[in-house]
């Protein structure tokens, strides 16, 4: 999916993509949880001009909508997932618990989302090499947004993220290959 990306905004030091989205390419595969091998922690790709379509057309919503420096993924420990964009859905994908989980930012922009009629789904990573995990949190999540309750919306966020965690999560299957060339 190509979505037109926020003029000037740059990755920067974040790579939690190339941590977090599993790849299974002919020329690259990589499961879930690991940093792809190319990576250069902190810095980006080393792979840049021959990287393969997949990250050159892949960018996490953070990349595309404007929200705050707060949200980048490294550092709020939120990848927004780009999948659900299009159809009205928003994937908060947790793959580090940090205070912003805690923050009014989260909560005021979860409110405007639900506002405007979008979806939300919460999702996890597991242990390397596994599938992560999601729940549909629209209606969990509503009446602590409607009641203006942030207290509450942060205790049910948590709640959500424990009860994923104590899934029992499926092998991704993937082996890992680099023959980027
Ligand atoms: S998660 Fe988003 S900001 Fe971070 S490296 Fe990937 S596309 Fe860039
Ligand atoms: S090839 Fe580059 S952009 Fe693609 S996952 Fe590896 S480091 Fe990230």
């Amino acid at each position: 999916m190509e979505l037109p990306l926020i003029p000037g905004r740059e990755c920067g030091p974040c790579v939690e993509c190339c941590r977090f989205i599993p790849l299974d390419l002919p020329e690259l595969s990589k499961p879930t949880g690991r940093l792809c091998a190319y990576c250069v922690d902190g810095a980006g790709c080393s792979v840049h001009a021959v990287r393969p379509q997949t990250c050159r057309t892949w960018f996490c919503v953070w990349r595309v909508v404007e929200l705050s420096d707060d949200w980048r993924p490294d550092l709020s420990g939120i990848i927004v997932r780009p999948d659900g964009l299009l159809t009205g859905e928003m994937t908060l994908y947790v793959v580090r618990r940090t205070e912003f989980l805690q923050s009014e930012l989260l909560f005021d922009t979860v409110a405007q989302w639900l506002s405007e009629g979008l979806r939300l789904a919460i999702s996890v990573p597991g242990p390397v090499g596994t599938l992560p995990v999601r729940a549909e949190v629209t209606d969990y999540l509503l009446p602590a947004v409607a009641a203006s309750d942030d207290g509450l919306f942060q205790r049910l966020v948590q709640a959500c993220l424990d009860s994923l965690d104590r899934h029992e999560f499926e092998a991704d299957g993937i082996e890992e290959r680099y023959a980027v060339t």
